[in-house]
C-alpha cells in the first residue's frame, strides 16, 4: 500500500466518517477534507512507525509525507521489486518455495535480496558505480530521497533497477527449473 501510495481501506472511512460529522462546523468543505487528509496521513505514518512487516520497504520509505507528496515518478514493475524486495532475488524465492536456497549466485552471500542486489553485490557493481557517478553514493536510507528529487534522479534509478533484475531474472531461469520448483538436485550447493 505504501509503495503504491494506497492509503489503507479503514483510514479511508474513518475520514469519511470525520469529514461528514464535520458538516454545519465553519470553514469551507475543501478545508475541512484537507484538514481530514492530513490527520488520515498522521495515523498512518504512526501505523507504519509500528508496522511490523514491510520492513525493508520501511528503511527505503520512513516518512511517508515525501513519498506520497512527489510531483513525479512511477512505480514500475522493476521498481515494485526494489522497493518491496519480492521479485527476482534468491532469498526471496527461497522463501516462498522457489529456489533451493537464499544464497546469491555470485558472491555466496547469505541474503540474495534486494539490499544485496542493489546496494552491495559486485556482480552489479560496474552498473551501481555509473548511477552513482551521476547521483552520488547510493544507500537504502537515501536513495528514495534522491529518487523524487527529480524526474532524472528517478529514471536512472528505474533503469538501474530493470537492467538488474531482467538479467537476474534471465540467470534464475537458466538455472532451470530447481530453482524455482525445489524438485531436483542439481542446483549448487
Ligand atoms: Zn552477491
Amino acid at each position: 500500500m505504501v509503495v503504491a501510495g494506497a492509503i489503507p481501506i479503514h483510514l479511508l472511512a474513518k475520514e469519511r466518517k470525520e469529514v461528514y460529522q464535520k458538516k454545519g462546523q465553519p470553514g469551507t468543505r475543501a478545508t475541512k477534507k484537507e484538514e481530514s487528509r492530513e490527520e488520515t496521513l498522521g495515523r498512518w505514518q504512526e501505523e507504519w512507525d509500528a508496522a511490523q512487516k514491510g520492513q525493508w520497504t520501511k528503511r527505503l520509505i520512513p516518512r511517508l509525507g515525501p513519498w506520497l507528496g512527489r510531483s513525479q515518478g512511477e512505480v514500475d514493475f522493476f521498481l515494485t521489486q526494489l522497493l518491496t524486495g519480492h521479485g527476482a532475488f534468491r532469498a526471496y524465492l527461497h522463501k516462498m518455495g522457489r529456489a533451493r536456497s537464499p544464497m546469491c549466485l555470485h558472491c555466496g552471500d547469505a541474503q540474495d535480496d534486494a539490499c544485496h542486489t542493489f546496494f552491495v553485490c559486485e556482480r552489479w557493481a560496474g552498473w551501481r558505480r555509473a548511477v552513482e557517478d551521476e547521483l552520488g553514493r547510493l544507500q537504502p536510507e537515501t536513495l528514495v530521497l534522491k529518487m523524487i528529487e527529480s524526474d532524472r534522479n528517478w529514471k536512472r534509478v528505474a533503469t538501474f533497477a530493470r537492467a538488474v533484475l531482467s538479467e537476474k531474472r534471465m540467470e534464475l531461469a537458466n538455472q532451470g527449473p530447481a530453482s524455482h520448483e525445489g524438485t531436483s538436485s542439481s542446483e549448487e550447493d
